[in-house]
């Protein structure tokens, strides 16, 4: 028995006597909707489920309920499209009601920082810009680590407001640096898959920088490959982004299946090379990867970057192929603002 709940949830009764029946069952609808969405040119649909095993003395609403929870742990990678009520966390999960309830009031309060990770010129002699990354400094004064909400908030759509956020406050720090009569440099913000779709984002980020009388030119978008693949709607957005002068910066390329096809479809600016990838250097098939996809790269007129330098022998070899900038803890790790600020102060070319 199948019902559609709301958009595109489904409530879904199936009898099977056992585990392995009931997968293969729904491994076959799930083949069935993505043949369907192919048919009809839907792309990227990827059905998900949380599965509970009713018991005979449970209500349906009770096991419906539980299955609802279970299809929150449905992981984004599309590793795995199921979960059991019986495998799911529970502390986890009730660590993630406490994030998630605290949200809003953690904007409110202003818990969400901006941390700055310079990015070097490959000779190490300048700073050429940062990438701004989220900190939540809680009340009690701890530090939560991106990884453990962002990919949370990923799922209930809170990230696009985390978002905002984030670009709000570079633009009115880099105002504050201008004002001051730094010499700015470029700082790059994150923008998750589920901010894209927003139809109006590019408005609303143009709004910001007006606001703030900033040039398009100080800000720049990261976004990673999983967000553009085979999304016209989303290609569109960059390309107005990049219309307005923000630049685009396409990050973690080298993770999961990355596509050589998107090098070539014109869609952003700077190719930033994942530390998986740099972590290979030293070995011969990692070093001859990295050599062509640097060189690929760059005769396609992309700017490079590699992203978790760690050591001077990635940093030589990095330097060897010409890769144009250089992120990692081998030079400095994110930092505050302020840190950040007297960094930027020991570089001669500072003050405008
Ligand atoms: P990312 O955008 O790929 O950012 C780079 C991550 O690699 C950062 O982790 C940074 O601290 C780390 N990293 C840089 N250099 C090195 C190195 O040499 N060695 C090692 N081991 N790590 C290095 P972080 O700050 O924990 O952020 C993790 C991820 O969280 C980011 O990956 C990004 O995907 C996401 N994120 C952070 N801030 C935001 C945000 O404001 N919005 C969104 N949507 N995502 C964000
Ligand atoms: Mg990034
Ligand atoms: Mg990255």
């Amino acid at each position: 028995m199948i019902r559609r709940v709301r958009e595109d949830h489904f409530a879904l009764f199936v009898t099977e006597n056992n585990e392995e029946a009931f997968l293969n069952r729904m491994e076959d609808v799930s083949y069935k909707i993505h043949e369907l969405a192919r048919r009809i040119q839907m792309p990227g649909v990827y059905p998900h489920y949380g599965v509970y095993w009713l018991k005979e003395s449970e209500s349906v609403e009770d096991g419906f309920s539980k299955a609802r929870i279970a299809e929150n742990f449905v992981s984004s990678d599309h590793a795995k499209h199921y979960v059991f009520y019986s495998e799911i966390d529970h502390n986890e999960m009730y660590e993630n009601e406490k994030l998630e309830e605290r949200f809003e009031e953690a904007i409110a309060n202003k818990e969400f920082e901006v941390w700055y990770q310079p990015k070097y010129s490959a000779n190490g002699t300048d700073i050429v810009g940062s990438e701004a990354l989220v900190r939540w400094r809680s009340t009690d004064g701890s530090m939560i680590s991106p990884g453990r909400f962002i990919p949370l908030f990923e799922k209930n759509g809170m990230i696009a407001k985390l978002d905002e956020y984030m670009f709000r406050s570079v633009c009115s720090q880099q105002v504050e640096w201008q004002q001051q009569g730094f010499h700015i440099r470029q700082v790059s913000v994150n923008l998750s898959r589920a901010s894209l779709y927003y139809s109006d984002i590019v408005e609303r980020y143009e709004n910001i920088l007006k606001e703030y009388r900033l040039e398009a030119k100080y800000i720049q978008i990261e976004v990673t490959e999983s967000a553009m693949e085979g999304k016209a709607d989303i290609l569109k957005v960059l390309g107005q982004f990049r219309h307005m002068g923000v630049h685009i910066l396409m990050d973690d390329f080298g993770t999961g299946y990355s596509s050589l096809a998107i090098l070539s479809m014109r869609c952003f600016d700077t190719l930033k090379l994942d530390k998986s990838l740099i972590d290979q250097i030293g070995e011969e098939n990692g070093e001859t990867l990295l050599y062509h996809v640097i060189s690929m790269g760059q005769q396609l007129g992309l700017h490079i970057t590699a992203e978790g330098v760690e050591n001077t022998m990635q940093l030589k070899y990095l330097q060897k192929l010409n890769c144009d900038d250089i992120q990692g803890f081998l030079f400095a790790r994110p930092m505050p603002a302020s840190d950040y600020e007297n960094l930027m102060c020991s570089f001669v070319s500072n003050l405008t």
